[in-house]
């Protein structure tokens, strides 16, 4: 007899019940579940063979539960100090371990999308003299200064990074050389107008650049040299401006 398109058959009592291939996946789902007790079963016995009780296996199973948390623990605190080994303490920006990570990763951006890179070096003028003059302390506040000068200046994907003792760096992406040699012309205006609003009377405070922007053939360290001998020849020609790599 067809019911619906499904095959009823007759049951000894005279009711209808479902078709052969409803009955036999039936029948398959209670024999998994029957396997699947069976190997409850000889789980606890292999347990209870090598003297583990119910208990203890609850309690070993409590004890993996314990350590998978203190790894998750242990990966976020490794996370963190990851972060933090990328900063530099005084000025909270990013150290120059992170500078060389970012350079070389604009650096291939850049010859991937063919757009400019730029790189601005910066460095304080006479800042052992203000150290001598002010002290250690208000040197540190002179650098702070300047960190924050710099960065305020950038863009979101600009970078910057304090490079080591007063030196400071910015990678400039789709920056050309004009507009590197505008920003950070501004910059050390800005550092020599403000004097970085640092208090003592005559205090003068300026900073010299240079700046290079990358070529076909530049590798990370090359670009930086360029700016950095830029920098040299800044200093040389007097301090307090910015020079770039073919002036
Ligand atoms: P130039 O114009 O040629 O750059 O001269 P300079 O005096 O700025 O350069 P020099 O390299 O002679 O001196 C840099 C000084 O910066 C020496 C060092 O004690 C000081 N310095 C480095 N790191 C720190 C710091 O974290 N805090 C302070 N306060 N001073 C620092
Ligand atoms: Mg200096
Ligand atoms: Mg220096």
């Amino acid at each position: 007899m067809q019911t619906n398109g499904l095959q009823m058959n007759q049951s000894t009592d005279g009711s209808d019940f479902e078709g052969s291939a409803d009955l036999n996946q039936r029948k398959n789902s209670n024999l998994r579940l029957v396997k699947d007790e069976d190997r409850a079963v000889q789980a606890n016995r292999s347990l209870a063979h090598s003297g583990v009780s119910a208990k203890s296996a609850q309690s070993l199973q409590n004890r993996v539960d314990e350590l998978e948390h203190q790894v998750e623990l242990l990966q976020q605190q490794l996370e963190v100090e990851r972060r933090l080994a990328q900063i530099d303490p005084l000025t909270a920006i990013p150290n120059r371990r992170a500078f060389a990570a970012r350079l070389q990763a604009e650096v291939a951006r850049s010859e991937r999308s063919g757009a400019p890179l730029s790189l601005a070096v910066w460095d304080i003028d006479h800042f052992k003299k203000i150290n001598d003059n002010y002290g250690h302390p208000f040197g540190d506040d002179v650098i702070r200064c300047v960190a924050q000068v710099i960065q305020s200046h950038l863009r979101e994907s600009d970078f910057s990074a304090r490079y080591g003792g007063e030196e400071f760096v910015a990678l400039l992406p789709d920056c050309d050389a004009e507009g590197a040699r505008i920003l950070a012309e501004k910059i050390c205006q800005v550092i020599q107008q403000s004097g970085c609003c640092l208090d003592p009377i005559d205090f003068k405070l300026t900073a010299s650049c240079g700046i290079a922007t990358l070529h076909g053939t530049d590798r990370d360290e090359t670009l930086f040299k360029r700016a950095d001998d830029a920098l040299y020849r800044a200093k040389q020609s007097g301090r307090n401006r910015v020079v770039a790599e073919n002036d």
